[in-house]
């Protein structure tokens, strides 16, 4: 069976993932169990790739695990995404929910993740360290430098509009 795949940057299925995790990478060190109810209010795509980033770059951390995803209720201008450390939330821009902005998932939720992982929200020296040493981070600010995010915002108000007009013309 042949499956058409979108994110070619998420190699594996959406929720394999949030299944591995869950099965096997739940249990701290010390036995005891990571609280995990985070995970089902949480989109899956974005959720599996956040659960991914957590395993490949922080293994021992398996606080990491139980936190939301979501995309972002409202539109956004300025913030391409947010960390809230107190409700171990994670908002995404829903301007980025296209397929052809997937790939930007990666490093977007990495340099959030960095954030969770020092529990910090500041952008100091030590959160730099560790964020450049995702791959995808340069490409990802260039993308923005360049005006890849406004266009993004664009194209979503655009489509949206045409959504609008087009249901007004069907009623
Ligand atoms: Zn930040």
């Amino acid at each position: 069976m042949q499956q058409l795949s979108l994110f070619p940057s998420t190699e594996e299925p959406r929720d394999s993932a949030a299944i591995a995790y869950l099965s096997s990478d739940a249990l701290l060190q010390d036995g005891s169990a990571v609280s995990l109810e985070k995970q089902k209010r949480s989109d899956p795509l974005l959720l599996s790739i956040w659960l991914r980033l957590a395993r490949t770059w922080f293994p021992a951390r398996d606080d990491l695990a139980n936190y939301e995803l979501q995309w972002s209720p409202r539109r956004q201008k300025r913030t391409l995404a947010s960390v809230s450390l107190e409700r171990n939330r994670v908002f995404v821009a829903r301007e980025l929910n296209y397929p052809k902005h997937h790939h930007w998932l990666d490093p977007l939720l990495f340099h959030e993740m960095c954030h969770a992982y020092l529990r910090s929200e500041y952008h100091d020296r030590r959160f730099f360290e560790y964020e450049r040493r995702h791959p995808g981070i340069k490409p990802f600010d260039i993308w923005i430098d360049e005006g890849g995010w406004l266009s993004a915002i664009r194209s979503d108000r655009a489509k949206r509009w045409h959504t609008e007009k087009a249901r007004a013309n069907s009623a």
